[in-house]
């Protein structure tokens, strides 16, 4: 099977990623297709079932890590996993296209461990815990505990940016969005 790339977006809850994902996927030209994740987390908003994430339940998560189903999974919040099916790049390459994830950064790290040529990883730095607290309310979809949750988790993620290939501050969105669409160009070639 040809294999196509991987790139990989991580960053704490709140940092913009999932914007700046969803911006690269409607470029046509870059040829990416969403790693659609495995959950066992409720679905909030709008999110739909095979198109954001699959949402199963907790016993359905722990079989699939049983069967060895998963290149990677975390418990990213208590009681809330989170983790990507083998079967989801293989799906995905065999339809010819580049793989974008956007998934935590122990799991994005483990990504480019298990295919490091064929991964860009990518960290999206938001500008400081302050402004993540002020776009985690602003969002509202959790209550004020899993907001403080996220906001814990988020300073130790932000250690980790350094292990990354690259760094994407997003400090400005259009500039950040510009700044995701020339990396994944580039690397893609
Ligand atoms: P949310 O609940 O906000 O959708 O996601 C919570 C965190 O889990 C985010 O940082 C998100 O990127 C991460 N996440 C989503 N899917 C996966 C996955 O398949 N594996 C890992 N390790 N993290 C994931």
């Amino acid at each position: 099977m040809e294999q196509g790339k991987l790139l990989v977006f991580s960053a704490p809850s709140g940092s913009g990623k999932t914007t700046i994902v969803k911006h690269l996927l409607s470029i046509e030209e870059l040829n990416l297709e969403f790693s659609i994740s495995a959950t066992s987390r409720e679905a909030r908003g709008d999110e739909e079932h095979g198109k954001d994430y699959y949402f199963i339940s907790l016993e359905e998560f722990k079989q699939h890590i049983k069967d060895g189903d998963f290149l990677e999974w975390e418990e990213v919040y208590r009681d809330n996993f989170y983790g990507t099916l083998k079967s989801e790049i293989e799906r995905i390459w065999a339809k010819g296209k580049n793989v974008i994830f956007d998934i935590d950064v122990a799991g994005g790290l483990r990504i480019k461990r298990r295919y490091p040529t064929e991964t860009l990883a990518v960290f999206v730095k938001p500008p400081s815990i302050d402004e993540l607290k002020i776009r985690l309310k602003i969002r509202s979809t959790e209550s004020e505990d899993k907001i403080n949750m996220r906001i814990a988790k988020a300073s130790v993620e932000l250690a980790t940016a350094p292990q990354f290939d690259m760094i994407i501050k997003n400090y400005d969105l259009d500039v950040a969005k510009q700044d995701a669409y020339l990396l994944v160009k580039e690397f893609i070639g």
